[in-house]
């Protein structure tokens, strides 16, 4: 017999090994089936900290702004947890992909280029796997303990120097546009 939604979603909310919930949810991502989004909704509505935040970001690559509606309904009424950084950031960020996607956009560099200031929002590391960026070099700077990431954007080419502030429990991250394309021109 056919597994409900309500079903399928609570047998992945009940998953405890990390590589086998990856694996759930990169299929999530694939399916094009319209009972992917049913099932990745109830799980953003689940509350729990590491499911809500994994569908939101596979909402957010599944790349269909059909759900925003709904997904802001969901986030409003999530609960609040304690912690060091809310897990409801996650959902709000996934909600602004969806909404540049909306507007038309074609790759992520507006909502980059607002996190001017350092902000948890976008990791370039993560930015690169999922096929965004590309970062051509990496510095590190061991005594300031921080590094620079050279970025650039796989659609649209716009350059980014990304800096990060690992001082908190959690990485923050600040993207500044090379204007200049003489500056650092050897890195690209
Ligand atoms: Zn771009």
């Amino acid at each position: 017999m056919e597994k409900t939604v309500r079903e399928r979603a609570n047998e992945i909310l009940r998953i405890k090994d990390h590589g086998e919930r990856e694996r759930v949810y990169r299929g999530l991502l694939e399916s094009n089936e319209a009972e992917s989004f049913e099932i990745l909704l109830k799980l953003l509505a689940s509350g729990d900290v590491i499911h809500t935040q994994m569908a939101a970001d596979i909402l957010g690559l599944k790349a269909d702004p059909r759900y925003l509606p709904k997904m802001r309904e969901i986030r409003n009424q999530l609960p609040a947890h304690k912690g060091l950084r809310d897990y409801r950031w996650t959902v709000d960020r996934n909600i602004e992909i969806l909404e540049n996607i909306e507007q038309g956009a074609k790759c992520r560099c507006d909502l980059y280029e607002v996190q001017s200031g350092f902000g948890e929002r976008f990791n370039p590391r993560v930015e690169q796997v999922e096929g965004f960026i590309s970062i051509m070099r990496e510095i590190v700077h061991r005594e300031e303990y921080f590094t620079e990431y050279f970025c650039k954007c796989n659609t649209c080419g716009r350059r980014w120097r990304v800096t990060d502030e690992i001082g908190y429990h959690y990485s923050l991250y600040r993207w500044e546009e090379i204007t200049d394309k003489r500056r650092y021109d050897t890195y690209f």
